[in-house]
């Protein structure tokens, strides 16, 4: 076994901070640190946390934790922010609130910022999520800002995954409408202390029942709980809606773990796929580009040209 992994399955929290940084800078030994820890995973269950900024996502992580901690479990956390550099203030901001945990050995918290290459960002939380798993977090709280399709695929690998959205809505729920709502398991209303949180509710159930003939056949119906944040209102009661998809998660079995497995595993072939390819093509493109502009080809074509000169040089 690599040393390395070694020490990630021993909870060592420096090498699991090491590590961690590797996978966000794409550095070439992971793969084979990932490979011997696979076998020791499996284990930790992935709560996602998605919604605009400002919505109160660290406030309710923060909370989560506290409940989680009292309940004698252990808790790893990933920040994903993959904003500019103009909202790094969010990420020490989160960082600031969680500090009251930092001293606990119970809970590890990590931000993540890197985009990386194609769809590195969520290939680099799986990654990392794999880590804290094997390192025994029972938990894996996956923050991230509902904004793209990257953050979509972020938090689409956690079992339970939390919509966050503001009292009032309208513009909100417009800007984040596709992809962010259909991954929703709940959705959180926070700062029912404002106006406005009940008619958020109403909105969203407006929405559901738009799509009831989809939830008559049994299928998962993503409660719309109402919370504040701050003051820890309605904490107790998203952990028991958790509890209950999770129950559900695990009476419906094997075919959601294929499926699980399964776009893991497409995850790793299209992201090492499209990297090794575009390395590959990197100083492969003057001819094309040559050709483009002179007229002769277009894009379609001179992609297909690259792309088998790829695959036969494999
Ligand atoms: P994030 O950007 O989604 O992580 O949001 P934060 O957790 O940083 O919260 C943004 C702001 O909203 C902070 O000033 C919080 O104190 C505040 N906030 C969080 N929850 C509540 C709540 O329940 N009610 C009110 N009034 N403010 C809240």
């Amino acid at each position: 076994m690599h040393e390395t992994a070694r020490k990630v399955v021993a909870g060592e929290v420096h090498a699991v901070s090491r590590l961690i940084r590797d996978i966000d800078d794409g550095d070439s030994e992971v793969p084979a640190i990932l490979k011997d820890l696979y076998a020791h995973t499996g284990k930790a269950y992935v709560i996602g946390i998605t919604g605009s900024p400002g919505v109160g996502k660290s406030t309710i992580v923060d909370q989560l934790i506290s409940h989680l901690r009292d309940a004698g479990k252990s808790v790893g956390v990933l920040s994903v922010d993959p904003t500019s550099p103009f909202t790094g203030g969010a990420i020490l901001g989160d960082r600031i609130r969680m500090q009251r945990h930092a001293a606990d050995q119970g809970v590890f918290i990590r931000s993540m910022a890197t985009r990386g290459a194609f769809g590195g960002l969520s290939r680099s939380t799986r990654s990392a999520i794999k880590v804290l798993d094997a390192m025994g977090k029972e938990f894996i709280l996956v923050e991230t800002v509902g904004v793209g399709q990257d953050e979509v695929d972020v938090v689409g690998c956690a079992d339970t995954t939390i919509v966050v959205m503001p009292p009032g809505m309208g513009d909100d729920i417009q800007a984040i409408k596709a992809g962010v709502l259909e991954i929703a398991d709940i959705f959180v209303v926070n700062k029912a202390d404002l106006d406005g949180a009940t008619r958020a509710v109403n909105h969203l159930k407006g929405m559901l029942d738009l799509d009831s003939a989809k939830y008559s056949d049994g299928e998962w119906k993503p409660p719309i709980l109402m919370i504040e944040a701050v003051r820890g209102r309605g904490i107790s009661e998203l952990l028991a809606a958790i509890d209950q998809h999770r129950e559900r998660g695990q009476s419906s079995g094997v075919d959601v773990a294929r499926e699980k497995v399964k776009e893991e595993l497409l995850d790793v072939v299209r992201t090492s796929l499209v990297g090794r390819c575009l390395d590959y093509l990197e100083s492969r493109t003057d001819k094309s580009v040559e050709a483009i502009l002179n007229g002769e080809s277009d894009p379609y074509t001179e992609s297909e040209n690259l792309i088998n000169e790829f695959v036969s040089s494999t």
